[in-house]
């Protein structure tokens, strides 16, 4: 019989190793890594994971993340809400937030079209921006997903949709670089992109 680990360490790998980046060999090193911590940083590692999903709520309205739902970038009365920023995933939210230089609301997609992936609009908070622009009164809709082809793709549908719906869709300029992303940009980058949007 040949020798193997404990079915609770091969547990734990094969938990760690649905996240992703996290492949079979690094979910071993983690699980050996947590193995050796105390009980209470262990413990305290599993709680924090049950919280991210007991008390963390996705906005109804928007899709960032809060814990309430609406978020409190919806229910602020003092942003500009007839401006949408249409991003790509919650942590795109919080780049655009860093530098203030944003004042209307946002809406967050969950992701791009990527038809070769299988992502199509209904995998996407689309339809909701849509009813959005008919509910709110968005008189124009910034789309801000990242310069790649998917992100390229998504801004054209969304000018297309939301176009005949009688919104003005601007794209943020390519003040970003191509291949980077909203999350890695300064506020000088973000300003400027901001600033030279151009109609879709
Ligand atoms: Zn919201």
């Amino acid at each position: 019989m040949s020798a193997s680990l404990p079915p609770a360490v091969t547990d734990l790998q094969k938990e760690l190793s649905r996240l992703p980046g996290i492949g079979k060999k690094s979910a071993l090193r983690l699980a050996l890594n947590l193995l050796k911590r105390d009980r209470d940083e262990a413990v305290a590692l599993a709680r924090a994971i049950v919280d991210v999903k007991d008390k963390v709520k996705v906005c109804s309205n928007c899709g960032f993340l809060s814990d309430r739902d609406p978020c409190p970038i919806c229910t602020d009365f003092k942003r500009d809400a007839s401006t949408v920023c249409v991003v790509e995933t919650p942590g795109d939210v919080i780049a655009m937030e860093k530098g203030s230089i944003f004042h209307g609301k946002y809406h967050v997609l969950g992701g791009v079209l990527a038809p070769l992936d299988g992502i199509g609009v209904d995998d996407l908070r689309i339809r909701e921006l849509s009813e959005r622009v008919e509910r709110e009164g968005i008189k124009e809709v910034i789309v801000a997903t990242n310069p790649t082809p998917e992100g390229e793709q998504t801004a054209f549908y969304l000018a297309k949709l939301l176009g005949s719906q009688g919104v003005t869709v601007s794209r943020i300029a390519r003040g970003i670089p191509v291949g980077s992303d909203l999350e890695h940009a300064d506020d000088l980058t973000l300003t400027r992109a901001l600033e030279g949007r151009g109609k879709l």
